[in-house]
């Protein structure tokens, strides 16, 4: 009967994690989807926004297309005209 309560107590905690765990997971991945990253054009000097990941994204300000590289998975840096 303890067993019995302890088994069920722990597929209960063990569900709960999986929740838990799941609920986290979705907000990174919203996250990612949301999460923009800028650089500075090389073209008007002014920073414009590059979606995450993107290899060409364009100047908001000036129109300019440029090729992207990612520094590290947070900073786009412009590698020239696209
Ligand atoms: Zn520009």
């Amino acid at each position: 009967m303890l067993n019995y309560r302890i088994t069920k107590y722990f597929k209960i905690a063990t569900f709960k994690l999986q929740v838990k765990e799941r609920f986290i997971n979705e907000i990174y991945l919203v996250k990612s989807m949301v999460e923009k990253y800028e650089t500075r054009c090389l073209n008007c000097r002014k920073r414009f926004e590059v979606e995450k990941g993107a290899e060409v994204a364009e100047c908001n300000h000036c129109g300019s297309k440029w090729r992207i590289s990612w520094v590290t998975p947070d900073q786009p840096k412009v590698q020239g005209p696209a």
